[in-house]
């Protein structure tokens, strides 16, 4: 194991660099270049931090990005039309529709209606159904990241080890708990109705925390030598702070410190992770779609 705080910034920059060789050997050897739209709907402003990062990370490894800023008044009909035209449209390969949509549109039919060879999210059943099964998938970029700093970047020796993961939500949690799982993990998967959530923690080797609730993993909880790792983004009243507020994990990163041998930091963990998986998936997609070696990347 190389350091204590995992520097999954540092992490990603790497892993995009070699992205955007990769790309670039696409490029001159099949005329490929893979191609990622991204669908904001509505002027939810976190969502629109998210996708402005998405696009920018996707236009510095050499993507093609494709915009669709809708309005929030979009209705289903025509966000699912929208979805239909990218399905079949041969420059995009990767199709990311942000999360939370407008209350008038249901979730789950537009993420249903993509092309789960496009799917570059992970979340339509066809790609959860085939990651629960031990097929070849999307994975969902998070967990995907996560996976990617216990596995190949701390190369821990996953088979065997207690997994907790706290959290089972379909985007996180639950693709979390079943790669663990494919990797050898003895799995646990806590939530809100989890009984001793300290009992839980005190057991595992590896803890990957996907609440929602700003430093609710306390370090106390924590075997000591564990590797945590810190999904959660939390905005918190801080006067102090330039902008009133601080972002921090699920986890209280000091106490979890003190006993962890490894942990993520919040911002600057998963976070990158999460993009960079994203443009990996991207990649991905326009291989398999159009027939061309997968780069190592
Ligand atoms: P979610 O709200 O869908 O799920 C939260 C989960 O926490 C639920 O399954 C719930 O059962 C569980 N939970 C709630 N209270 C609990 C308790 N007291 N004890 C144990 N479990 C409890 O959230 P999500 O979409 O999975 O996201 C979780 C966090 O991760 C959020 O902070 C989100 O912003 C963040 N997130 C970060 C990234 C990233 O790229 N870093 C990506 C996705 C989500």
């Amino acid at each position: 194991m190389t350091e204590k705080r995992i520097d999954g910034k540092a992490v990603a920059q790497e892993l995009r660099r070699a992205m955007a060789a990769a790309v670039t050997d696409l490029k001159a050897k099949h005329g490929l270049v893979p191609g990622l739209a991204v669908v904001l709907v509505g002027d939810h402003a976190p969502s629109e931090i998210y996708v402005r990062n998405k696009q920018k990370s996707a236009k510095e490894v050499g993507l093609n990005s494709y915009e669709y800023n809708l309005p929030a008044s979009t209705s289903q009909k025509d966000l699912l039309k929208l979805i239909a035209d990218l399905n079949v449209d041969k420059d995009v390969h990767g199709i990311l529709v942000q999360l939370p949509l407008p209350n008038q549109i249901d979730p789950m039919a537009v993420l249903s209606a993509i092309d789960p060879a496009k799917d570059v999210d992970g979340f339509h059943v066809t790609n959860a159904g085939r990651l629960a099964v031990g097929l070849p998938a999307m994975i969902p970029c998070t967990p995907k990241g996560c996976l990617y700093l216990l596995k190949d970047h701390l190369k821990l020796p996953l088979a065997g080890m207690r997994a907790l993961v706290i959290g089972r939500s379909n985007i996180v949690g639950k693709p979390m708990a079943a790669l663990l799982l494919a990797e050898g993990c003895t799995v646990t998967v806590a939530h809100s109705k989890t009984k001793d959530l300290p009992a839980e923690c005190a057991q595992a080797d590896i803890i990957v925390a996907a609440v929602g609730r700003a430093e609710f993993v306390k370090g106390e909880w924590i075997k000591p030598g564990a590797v945590v790792i810190d999904v959660g983004i939390n905005r918190v009243d801080d006067a102090a702070a330039a902008k009133g507020y601080r972002v921090v994990g699920d986890v209280d990163f000091n106490s979890a410190y003190e006993k962890a041998s490894a942990i993520t930091p919040v911002p600057g963990g998963v976070g990158p992770m999460t993009i960079a998986c994203l443009l990996s998936n991207t990649i991905k997609a326009a291989c398999v779609i159009t027939g061309v070696p997968r780069p190592a990347v």
